[in-house]
């Protein structure tokens, strides 16, 4: 806390001056901007085109056009209409009404979901705030796809997305005691934090919710300007991220703006602003109101979008990793360069290098990553007889679960995958004969091995052995019964290996590698 408020300081300035959007925007024509339709998706472009063709607004907002004045390939893209959402949904067969707080339309292209938000008049958690409604509470119907294939992006989401929040938003409201703001349908709880918000307002009042200024800019397809209402142009050519308004009002709003925060400067290398920054030491135990399942979301978005080793050193260096996984925070601290901090940073860069490549990525992975440093503490804290024991590894990941948990929230099939991988460790370190090549099919092996691989990298197992598990993987079946069968026959004793490498049996000390 000490550190954290001390860092603070440093970061904080004098003159508080926030961000008001201006009464107009300034309207940067097409002539003046790099962004060009060749790189929008034709599904983005199609949907903006039938809104205006209807005669409303419509406009690719927030970080797609970022993404696309920095040069980068957006995720998704956004529309931001004055269409409101039956509307919306009445232009596009292929679309469905989700939110339970707030209505967007989600238009479906196969895998590719193009989401129209109708403008909103108060500063709301927006697009990402809330985990997607399974089904459409008003009416349950399925979406009609205009092209049959895929399912709207519900599977892609699957793995990384987290379980629908188990308590719904308005129980959550109830417990925090919220008030009403009688003006409007915006709800708060004492905090500061907005619960509700479903008031629809122009663009000049949308810019108002959106949470940083190089998130705001507005891309209008009527002309092919950009709206900038914020300094957003300005902000993203000097790679700054301010927040709008008041830092510590809007931080409070929506604590999960501070983790979106250290992603922005993680994932695009901007800075973020002084006054911006500056509250973060106060407030970020607000992370704690946040619902869990949302803060598992973030974290995802944190670690497996190609900037993860990044996302964690500048987690650390806010204060919030503290915030969303104490015990791996804790244990990196008191750890500061050793082994699991090397395993954790080697891993994360090998995670970034396969999301970059476009291969999968697993939550299950990072999650062994994460929770290595907890998991080995725990272990270690028993007799090294029982450091290899099966019971002894998988009441250790369910206990460095349980305590994660306390923060976010993991699905069981993550937390069920991260507890064979572990279990999978002595018996990919001791083959035993024939039967240990049954661990080829184990739907765990893959990962299972990449951990061992990473841990023999760091002297925290074998090399041989992971060097054998690479072979047997690359030879025709008879010859990994041969290799097998040699293998058993060379095994010596046992060997009793720490997990961490903090410690080898009878006490001696591992030299730290920092
Ligand atoms: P990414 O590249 O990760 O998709 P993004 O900026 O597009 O980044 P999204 O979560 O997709 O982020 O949200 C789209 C837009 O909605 C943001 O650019 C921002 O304008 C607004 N927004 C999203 N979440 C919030 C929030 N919590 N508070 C305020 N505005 C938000
Ligand atoms: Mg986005």
């Amino acid at each position: 806390m000490s550190n954290a408020q001390a860092e603070s300081h440093e970061l904080n300035s004098p003159q508080a001056r926030p961000v008001a959007p201006a009464a107009k925007p300034r309207v940067i024509p097409r002539a003046e901007h790099t962004i060009s339709r060749s790189h929008i998706s034709p599904n983005a472009l199609r949907v903006l085109y039938r809104l205006k063709d209807a005669g409303f607004q419509a406009f690719l907002v927030g970080g797609c056009v970022r993404d696309l004045l920095l040069g980068l390939d957006p995720k998704d893209f956004d529309v931001a209409t004055d269409a409101l959402p039956d509307q919306v949904k009445r232009l596009f067969r292929n679309c469905r009404l989700v939110g339970r707080r707030f209505r967007l339309a989600h238009v479906f292209f196969g895998q590719e979901i193009i989401e129209v938000a109708t403008f909103r008049a108060a500063s709301a958690p927006s697009q990402g705030e809330e985990p997607l409604a399974d089904a459409d509470p008003e009416d349950g119907e399925a979406p009609e796809l205009d092209e049959p294939e895929g399912d709207g992006g519900r599977d892609a989401a699957e793995e990384g997305a987290s379980a629908p929040e188990s308590a719904p938003t308005h129980s959550f409201a109830r417990e925090s005691h919220p008030s009403i703001d009688d003006d409007s349908e915006r709800m708060f709880d004492e905090t500061g934090r907005i619960l509700r918000d479903n008031v629809y307002g122009t663009i000049d009042e949308d810019v108002w919710r959106r949470d940083f200024t190089a998130n705001s800019l507005y891309y209008n397809i009527a002309d092919f300007s950009i709206w900038d209402y914020v300094g957003g142009v300005e902000d993203i050519a000097a790679k700054r991220l301010r927040l709008i308004g008041d830092p510590q009002t809007r931080f409070r709003e929506d604590p999960v703006r501070m983790l979106r925060a250290a992603r922005f400067e993680a994932k695009l290398g901007f800075d973020i602003d002084p006054e911006t920054a500056e509250p973060i030491g106060r407030l970020r135990e607000l992370l704690g109101g946040v619902p869990p399942a949302r803060l598992f979301d973030e974290m995802l978005k944190l670690f497996l979008a190609g900037h993860g080793a990044r996302s964690l050193e500048v987690m650390r260096g806010r204060g919030l990793l503290q915030q969303l996984l104490p015990d791996v925070d804790a244990y990196l601290t008191a750890h500061s360069g050793g082994l699991v901090e090397q395993l954790l940073m080697k891993g994360l860069a090998n995670t970034d290098a396969r999301a970059v490549a476009g291969r999968p990525v697993t939550p299950t992975f990072l999650l062994a990553l994460l929770l290595y440093g907890p998991i080995a503490e725990i272990i270690e804290s028993l007799p090294p007889q029982r450091w290899h024991e099966l019971s002894a590894i998988v009441e250790a990941c369910d206990r460095a679960v349980r305590l994660a948990q306390a923060h976010l929230t993991i699905p069981r099939r993550f937390s069920l995958g991260l507890s064979e991988m572990f279990s999978l460790q002595p018996r990919l370190e001791h083959p035993s004969g024939r039967r240990a090549l049954r661990l080829l099919t184990h739907p765990r092996f893959r990962a299972a091995y990449d951990l061992l691989l990473l841990r023999a990298e760091l002297g925290l197992a074998s090399p041989e052995m992971a060097r054998w598990w690479t072979r047997v993987q690359e030879v025709p079946q008879e010859e990994q019964g041969n290799m097998a069968d040699a293998l058993a026959q060379s095994a010596g004793p046992r060997p009793e290996r720490p997990r961490s490498g903090r410690r080898r049996r009878g006490g001696r000390r591992r030299p730290r590698a920092s």
